[in-house]
Formats: C-alpha cells, structure tokens, sequence
C-alpha cells in the first residue's frame, strides 16, 4: 500500500485483510489518545482510530504487529547445542509433565504447567510479576491482561481463554515500572513483544521469562455464538464462560441469568480440525508453535483433539519445549522444587503425533502467505521460521491447492473484515 493512503487506513489494512489478532500492541505504540482497541461491532477487539495518527507511527506499527512481522527465536537466544527441528523448530528438551501441586494441575487448561511455572517464578524471586491473560470482567468469552504479584493470582488466572484477549494493551505502563517480569501468552502475543523489542531496549532488559502455549487460533465471537445458539442458550443471557481447565480438558462452562450448563469442549470446537472456526490470521498463522519463547506448552492428545470417553477422568499431560538455555534450566530447577513433575522426555517426531495440525499448517503457511501476494494482499514478513524451506518439501501439486485456495478465499471475501467501528451496546 502506498504512502498516499492515510495512516488511518494503512492501520485499517491490517484489520480489513484478515491479519489482526487484536493483541493490543498498536494502542500501546500509538497512544490511547490516537488509536483503542476494544470491541468492535464484529465482536473481535480490533484498533479503531480515536485521535491524530501519523505515518511515522504506523510504519512502526507495522513493525510490530504481528499481522505483519512475525520471526523466530532471536539469533542471540541459539546455542551452538541447540536442536533444530524443520517443524517444530529450535529445542534443547522435549518432556511431557504437569504441575506438582494437583490442585494447580486439577485447575490449569491441560496439566497447569504454565501456571505452575509463572507461580514459581514468583516464589524463586526470579521475577517481580507475571505478565498475563485471566477471564475478562466485562466480556464473558474474552481475556483481559492482569499482572500477577503471587502464586494466588496466577492460579486465578489459569485455564485456556478461547475468545479475543489484548495482553499487549498497556505494554508501555507495564515497562514503566522498571521491574523485571515473565511474560505468559499465545505465540502471537509473544512474537509481537518480540518485535517491539526492537524500538523499546527496555523489553530485553525486563522480560526474563517468555511462556507461551502451542496455539491452533482462537475461537471466532460469531463461533462462539454459534455454540450458544447449539446447545439452547440465548447469547444474551451469558454472564460467565469458562472455556477448559478442571481436568483435561475439563467441562466448557457456561453461567447464565438462569443458573450454570456443563458441555464438552468438542461440543465448543467440534469432533476434529476440520470443525473449527477460527479467525482468518490464525488459518495463515506461521508459528502456532511459540518459537520465539523459552518454553512452549501442549495439549498431548494423540491427532490433536480429545475424545469424551479418555477425556472423563484425564487429570492433564502437557508437553513441554524448552528451546532456550533459560527455559531449560527453569523447568530443571521447577522439577527439583517440587512445582513440576516430570514424565519422560520426548522428540519431534511425537508432538507431530499430538498436534498434526500444526504440522500441516507450518508446511502450509508459505503457500498459503504466496496465495495472499497474488491477491494483492498484505503479506506477514517472516524470519527464522523455514516456512518456504518447508513448501520445498512438498509436492507442487500441494503447493498450488494452498496457494490457490487462499486466493479463492480472499476472492469470495473469506479473508476480510470490514473497516473496524466501535461497538455499541
Ligand atoms: C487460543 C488457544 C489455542 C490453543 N491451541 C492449542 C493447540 O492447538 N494445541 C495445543 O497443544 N494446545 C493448545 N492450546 C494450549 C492449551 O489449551 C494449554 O493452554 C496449554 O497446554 C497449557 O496448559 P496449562 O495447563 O499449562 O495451562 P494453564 O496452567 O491453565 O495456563 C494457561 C495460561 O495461558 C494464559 N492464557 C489463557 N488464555 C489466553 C489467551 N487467550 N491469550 C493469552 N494468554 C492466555 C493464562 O493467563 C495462563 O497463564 C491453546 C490455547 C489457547 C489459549
Ligand atoms: S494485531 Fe495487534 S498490533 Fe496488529 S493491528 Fe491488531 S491489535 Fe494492532
Ligand atoms: S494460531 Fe497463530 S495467530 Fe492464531 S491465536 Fe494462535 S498464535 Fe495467534
């Protein structure tokens, strides 16, 4: 896009061509006063533009954001013994485990380790605080970013959140209190901080620890309506929306004005990967699997869903990737105090097993992303990640089904939102 497009709409280029995951990091770079993101009419949290906003500012945005930059792990994070794997990327130790407190493991989204984690973090005095996403005050499907100062208010926080969340909302104010903190979000969240490292020195100094989650996409608002509408419930009348957690995957927990409903977490994203409803971003996403993080952690669900029947009494087993010296060394030193237990370690070749779906799409993502140039589209820069090193090991055939599929798919408006507007209650 040209430079005599406003800057108004250049940001609007990202939300209208798919690419917005409304991490939130545009408001803080921008300002409140020129850019909010909050709920739009959508029902995703998109930037609307509020004040001035000038090109300098979006060119920085557009460094940033990670509808259109993501990367992989930072060159100066790889150790000369650090593994690589063509898919899952840079890895010093693959373990499956859980949290050694049941109670965090009962509660957590698959076995609490990422709660486990940032709560020891804060015992060992590692950190100030964590950095992180809990269940939204006002908007029972979405998150809302929280800093936590104990072990309590992590707990607080734990369980996966499948609607939108901004963890990078006030990154800014964060960073003002010049006190050393872990960063707990989706790998998108995480490559965004990441960016921005590169225009604020004070990320790399504060952010001691990077924790994410292997990611397939988050559920779309329109999807999670959907699920109401399925199982009988009025959309208006939801008051509190606990996607997972209290066992593996736990129930899907709706509140409404009339009391409490349990489902599955298949009857929320359906039998397997061909049922979910996801935001167009995360069809095209090129690093669901956190790498740039230190450690990234997995659902261990054998073809990457559950089933009802394992399901009933699965008290949680995640995979963990540590693909830093420091991920590896916190999850040895979490094992030896007690807030980790581990099972036994593993490889590649196995989390392909639990998360063939991210596989599939790491070998997609380049196709897919060439899709998006022929349509004209804005097309996310990628570092570090071996997307087009993969694409090479596809056959041709496969390569033109993704490429021309994308562009089918932005030709039939699949892959756009409309110009982004404040929504109104
Ligand atoms: C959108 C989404 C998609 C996922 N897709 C997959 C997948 O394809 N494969 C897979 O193996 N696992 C996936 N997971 C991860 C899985 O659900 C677990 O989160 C993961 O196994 C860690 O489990 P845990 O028990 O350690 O988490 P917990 O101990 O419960 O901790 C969860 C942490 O995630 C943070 N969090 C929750 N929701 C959000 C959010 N929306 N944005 C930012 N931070 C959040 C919380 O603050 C908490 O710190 C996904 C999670 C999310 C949120
Ligand atoms: S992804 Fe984040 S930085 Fe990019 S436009 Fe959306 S809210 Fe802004
Ligand atoms: S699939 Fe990718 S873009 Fe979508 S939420 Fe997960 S990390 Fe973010």
């Amino acid at each position: 896009m040209s430079n005599e497009t406003t800057p108004g709409e250049r940001l609007y280029a990202i939300v209208e061509q798919g690419l917005c995951i409304g991490c939130g990091l545009c408001q803080s770079i921008a300002g409140s006063d020129s850019i909010r993101v909050s709920k739009t009419v959508t029902g995703y949290l998109q930037p609307v533009v509020t004040g001035e906003l000038d090109h300098a500012t979006v060119d920085r945005i557009y460094a940033a954001c990670p509808g259109t930059r993501v990367e992989g792990l930072p060159e100066r994070l790889l150790e000369a013994d650090t593994k690589q794997d063509n898919v899952w990327g840079p890895w010093r130790r693959m373990v499956r485990g859980w949290a050694g407190d049941p109670e965090v493991r009962f509660e957590g989204s698959t076995g609490g380790v990422l709660t486990a984690l940032g709560a020891y973090l804060l015992e060992s005095k590692r950190v100030d605080f964590i950095l992180q996403v809990k269940t939204s005050a006002t908007e029972p499907s979405f998150g809302e970013p929280v800093l936590s100062f104990t072990g309590a208010e992590v707990f607080e926080a734990a369980g996966s959140r499948y609607g939108p969340a901004a963890p990078l909302l006030d990154i800014n104010e964060v960073l003002d209190r010049r006190q050393p903190f872990a960063f707990i979000a989706k790998p998108c969240d995480i490559s965004a901080l990441r960016n921005y490292a590169r225009q604020d020195a004070r990320v790399d100094e504060l952010v001691k620890y990077w924790l994410t989650m292997v990611c397939g996409g988050y559920g779309t608002p329109q999807g999670t309506i959907e699920f109401y509408k399925r199982v009988g419930i009025d959309p208006d009348e939801v008051t509190a929306l606990r996607y997972r957690g209290r066992g593996c995957p736990g129930p899907t927990r709706v509140e409404t004005t009339g009391g409490a409903q349990e489902f599955h977490y298949i009857d929320y994203w359906g039998e397997d990967e061909t049922t979910w409803t996801l935001p167009f971003r995360c069809k095209i996403c090129p690093d669901g699997i956190g790498e740039s993080a230190d450690i990234a952690a997995a659902d261990t669900w054998i073809g990457g869903s559950p089933n009802r029947v394992d399901s009933v009494d699965d008290p949680g087993v995640n995979a963990l990737i540590a693909r830093t010296r420091a991920g590896e060394e916190l999850i040895a030193a979490a094992a030896t105090d007690g807030a980790l237990t581990l099972d036994y370690d593993t490889v590649p070749d196995t989390l392909s097993v639990y998360q063939p779906h991210q596989v599939n799409k790491k070998y997609a993502a380049w196709a897919r992303h060439q899709g998006l140039a022929d349509s004209g589209r804005i097309v996310p820069q990628t570092e570090r990640l071996r997307i087009r090193q993969l694409a090479d090991e596809l056959p041709a055939a496969a390569i033109r089904f993704q490429r021309e599929g994308t562009r089918q798919r932005v030709e039939a408006g699949k892959a756009s939102e409309p110009t982004p507007q404040t929504w109104k209650p």
